[in-house]
């Protein structure tokens, strides 16, 4: 199963992919995180890709998708894999298409969390992480069960609401204005699903499922 997750800051989709990747045996494919492994540990597409970052460049998107490219073709994402944070326009998603087709493994479904701009900036404002297993909290809506420590790993909580609302809001409006050409890109080819991710996170997951299995009958 091969899964684009689409959505703004705050609307849970780290938490959302985790639980997906437990149900289907997927490896969870965030970009950013791709990036950073490949210049550090300095790969011929981390060296490509590390001149633009140091001149505070977009990185083009050939470089992007070949690292991403690369990434999926590792063991853990035989089963197939979920991908944040990529694509983030047309062309990359044009050229992520053309290179899994060229594997012969399709795209199987785009999750578009939505929620809004108001929720997304008191979830935002309110957001904890675990400095050591990455794993995010809210003190408003999915608080750690001991205050201020990791549920899962036990280490201590850091608030991440670096941002003031302003910067939030800026962040979102330029979120929208890049993402709604994708969206309306993988709509008009049937592969997107739009999921209410406004409510809880066990309320979501079965959302997501159901969109997701509601995708897979399409095509079957
Ligand atoms: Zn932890």
């Amino acid at each position: 199963m091969r899964i684009i997750l689409l959505g703004p800051p705050g609307a849970g989709k780290g938490t959302q992919a985790r639980r997906l990747a437990e149900r289907y045996g997927l490896a969870v494919v965030a970009t950013g995180d791709t990036f950073r492994e490949q210049i550090a540990a300095r790969t011929p597409l981390g060296l490509r890709a590390k001149g633009f970052v140091d001149r505070g460049e977009y990185v083009p998107d050939d470089i992007t998708t070949e690292m991403v490219i690369e990434r999926l073709q590792r063991p853990d994402a035989r089963e197939g894999f979920i991908l944040d944070g990529y694509p983030r326009t047309v062309p990359q998603a044009q050229s992520l298409e053309g290179a899994l087709a060229a594997h012969g493994h399709p795209l199987s479904a785009v999750l578009n969390f939505k929620i809004s701009d108001a929720m997304a900036v008191k979830r935002l404002m309110a957001r904890l992480v675990c400095a050591n297993c990455k794993r995010s909290y809210n003190v408003e809506f999915k608080p750690p069960r001991v205050d201020g420590v990791c549920d899962v790993c036990g280490h201590a909580l850091v608030n991440r609401s670096d941002d003031d609302e302003a910067t939030i809001r800026r962040r979102l409006d330029v979120y929208h204005r890049e993402t709604k050409p994708l969206v309306l890109y993988f709509w008009e080819r049937g592969l997107l699903r739009d999921i209410d991710a406004e409510a809880p996170e066990e309320v979501v997951a079965d959302r997501t499922i159901e969109a997701i299995s509601d995708l897979l009958d399409t095509y079957e």
